[in-house]
């Protein structure tokens, strides 16, 4: 039986190491395979970490668009294998990790197994997921309402700006361009 190609939106994030360096390297990774094309990309925002440790970098995250023939759990196991190259630790939960990839939508699969959350089961509250995708495909939807609105309503909106593309010294380049939430 030939297999279709489904559309997953996946979210990467990063908030140790080259930060920048790691989310283009990822990329690549992602859809170095003729299993999975790479449909659109996202610009890069910078966020304050949530929850977690306190006073942990802040991370750059970004949204991609790709087209895959792999199911859903081989997707997640390619993006945990992404993850394991560039020596992704778990050793503190929602602690600093070099990457962190996650399957936000994979077609219009609904999952609540704990392995694979389908749609992601924080993305409708996370503006470092929302606000990106907004800004790459501004019609798109996530459980019926639409990620511009979402990410409007999302609580963590102030805390992502815009990612001008140079890597801080020490200091929090992109901050000055926060954007707000609608009113
Ligand atoms: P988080 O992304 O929430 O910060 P992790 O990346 O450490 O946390 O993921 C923890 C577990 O979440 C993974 O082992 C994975 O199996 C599971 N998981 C459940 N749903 C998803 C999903 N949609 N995308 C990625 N991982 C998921
Ligand atoms: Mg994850």
């Amino acid at each position: 039986m030939t297999r279709l190609f489904t559309r997953a939106v996946l979210a990467l994030g990063s908030n140790l190491g080259d930060r920048t360096e790691t989310l283009s390297a990822a990329v690549a990774e992602l859809v170095d395979r003729p299993e999975v094309r790479l449909r659109d990309v996202s610009p890069v925002v910078q966020t304050e970490a949530v929850g977690g440790p306190a006073d942990q970098p802040d991370f750059l995250n970004m949204v991609l668009e790709i087209e895959t023939l792999l199911g859903p759990y081989e997707l997640l196991e390619h993006c945990h294998a992404v993850e394991a190259a560039h020596h992704r630790t778990r050793a503190v939960r929602w602690g600093p990790r070099t990457l962190d990839v996650d399957i936000i939508t994979y077609g219009e699969v609904l999952s609540s197994d704990d392995r694979l959350t389908l749609p992601h089961p924080r993305a409708a509250e996370r503006a470092f997921v929302l606000y990106p995708w907004s800004l790459m495909d501004p019609q798109a939807t996530l459980g019926g309402v639409s990620v511009v609105e979402l990410a409007a309503r999302a609580a963590d909106m102030p805390s992502v700006g815009h990612f001008e593309g140079i890597e801080p010294c020490g200091g929090k380049a992109g901050r000055e361009h926060t954007v707000q939430p609608a009113p």
